[in-house]
């Protein structure tokens, strides 16, 4: 496979043709929508909810998706399909289009739809064995009457700047509060914390966005018998917590072993993380759209 196929627009064109204009507004202003979705043999992992909250995401700002969900699910099948990809992580944009200089969306005529599929580069194993190291940084969460951490839109400076902040403090991630203190989540992760084998997460209308992963390992949690509360805490909390770990797209399941310089009991990943890391790799082969259903029944026989 030489050539990487990008769905563009309406079409799929190669790498070094997909160029979109400076007048777009997702350029111009973050004006437009994403979301990252992985692909685990074949599978894309709870491809439904991706596209259910990209469309909501839409619907937030008022940009019309120029496809139905059911046309979006062909196009991202077709686009691993064409690449001929097993393990990928997707990328899919909808931007508010070409317009002119000026703000107002209605100059943008026409959305713009951008699919991007490709071989994942891995985390490393050694990370997974590790654990994050993460501080909190002074840059709040985006208050969710501002601009709602539920809408995955193309402003990501928020969490940028916060990147920027756990960089300067020489730490793996960011640890993002809210505007009254309590605990949000990452800059691309979700946050969870383990007490006495009780498993808290923030409830999202603090400042996180609803993750997919992160609601796939409250349904595991729960199947394993584990108490999962939605509560608010503090960094006190964070600090005390028997297991610390993060989920997301990108990066699964991974532990935190040391937040604000404070290491987490002795500083190693904890067995509740390591189970559930452990759980999800087993689930995320099967629950979602399979790319090549046709190719995997041959197989079976
Ligand atoms: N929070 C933020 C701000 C994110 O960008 C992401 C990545 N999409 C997450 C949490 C994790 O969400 P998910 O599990 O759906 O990838």
């Amino acid at each position: 496979m030489d050539k990487q196929w990008i769905f563009l627009g309406d079409t799929f064109v190669k790498k070094e043709d997909a160029v979109v204009s400076v007048y777009d507004h997702g350029f111009l202003y973050g004006d437009g929508v994403f979301e990252g979705i992985r692909v685990y043999s074949g599978n894309i992992f709870k491809l439904h909810e991706h596209l259910k909250r990209l469309y909501e995401s839409a619907q937030s700002i008022m940009l019309n998706v120029p496809y139905t969900e059911e046309e979006m699910e062909r196009i991202i099948v077709d686009t691993i399909r064409r690449n001929q990809l097993e393990n990928a992580y997707i990328r899919v944009v909808v931007s508010r289009g070409p317009g002119n200089l000026g703000l107002d969306p209605r100059h943008c005529s026409q959305p713009r739809v951008i699919v991007i599929a490709e071989a994942l580069a891995l985390y490393p194993k050694e990370l997974y064995e590790k654990g994050l190291r993460i501080a909190s940084v002074a840059s709040r969460r985006n208050r969710p009457d501002v601009l709602s951490p539920q809408v995955k839109s193309l402003n990501y400076l928020n969490n940028i700047l916060v990147k920027l902040e756990a960089n300067q403090a020489g730490v793996d991630e960011a640890l993002m509060l809210n505007d009254q203190g309590y605990v949000t989540e990452g800059s691309a992760d979700n946050i969870f914390i383990i007490k006495n084998e009780t498993i808290y997460t923030p409830p999202v209308y603090l400042g996180a966005l609803e993750g997919i992963t992160r609601n796939a390992i409250i349904d595991l949690a729960r199947e394993k018998n584990y108490e999962v509360k939605e509560a608010p805490f503090t960094r006190h909390d964070v600090y005390v917590a028997d297991e610390v770990f993060l989920t997301g797209t990108a990066v699964e399941v991974i532990a935190v072993i040391e937040v604000d310089g404070r290491p987490i009991k002795d500083g190693k990943p904890g067995s509740i993380t390591n189970n559930l890391l452990k759980e999800f790799r087993r689930v995320v082969t099967t629950d979602g759209v399979d790319c090549y259903p046709s190719e995997n029944q041959n197989k079976a026989v």
